[in-house]
């Protein structure tokens, strides 16, 4: 058999299949940079419709995307995936659902970028994200409850200007100098307001904003997520 000290990482993609491509790469990346030679990840991929999932988003109807992303994790599990990554950050919202009878571990996004902003030093952090994640308990409590930290969101006009962005251009794989013009300025505007970092709280964001175009650290989700899963997998 080889005898590869690698765990199998499970990634439950397709939303939007534009970043899951980003954790392919770079799970495959990492695994290269840790162990050499020819070595690469071991992957299974459950890529789901984006298309069947939105319009279940839109219209609040999180039991049927969580029994969609469960019956995922659950192939995923029994195809002998030793750990989960769901790749988004606003599925999250039915992370407990999603995991209901299956054993392995979810790797929650969340948790890694949290770690990630607390070991770089900031405490108040801008959060980037579809109008859900911005908006609704799930993600920001469990920054602020469970890690400490203190998160800053645009306001209304500009909220729903960051999802549109998502929504329409990014998850469709189109980078539009316009809206990463809208973006940075928004950006600018947190940390006018005492942002110390940003977290891209969208994994298709990093697409549009990279960390040479802020004056302040941003941190990628994507990246974050696929490292601490490469991270579990040499465990
Ligand atoms: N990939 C996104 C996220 O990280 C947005 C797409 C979705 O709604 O799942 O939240």
């Amino acid at each position: 058999m080889g005898g590869s000290p690698l765990k199998t990482i499970g990634l439950i993609g397709g939303m939007s299949w534009e970043s899951s491509a980003h954790y392919y790469r770079l799970v495959n990346e990492a695994v290269k940079a840790r162990l050499g030679g020819l070595h690469s990840a071991k992957v299974l991929l459950a890529s789901v419709d984006f298309g069947e999932v939105e319009p279940l988003q839109r219209a609040a109807r999180w039991d049927e995307a969580g029994e969609l992303l469960n019956r995922a994790a659950l192939g995923l599990e029994r195809a002998g995936a030793d750990l989960l990554l769901i790749c988004a950050n606003t599925m999250h919202k039915v992370a407990g659902e999603a995991v209901k009878g299956v054993r392995i571990p979810l790797l929650h996004i969340a948790d890694v970028t949290a770690e990630a902003v607390r070991a770089a030093g900031p405490r108040k952090v801008a959060l980037l994200g579809t109008r859900y994640t911005m908006e609704q308990d799930f993600y920001r409590r469990r920054l602020e409850e469970r890690h400490g930290l203190e998160v800053l969101v645009p306001g209304p006009e500009d909220r729903a200007e960051v999802n549109r962005v998502i929504y329409e251009e990014l998850v469709l794989g189109r980078i539009e100098p316009r809206s990463k013009g809208r973006y940075l300025a928004i950006i600018d505007q947190l940390v006018g307001a005492g942002a110390q970092g940003v977290i891209a709280g969208c994994t298709e964001i990093p697409m549009l904003v990279q960390q040479g175009d802020v004056s302040v650290p941003l941190f990628d989700t994507t990246e974050l997520h696929a490292l601490a899963a490469v991270e579990r997998a040499l465990a």
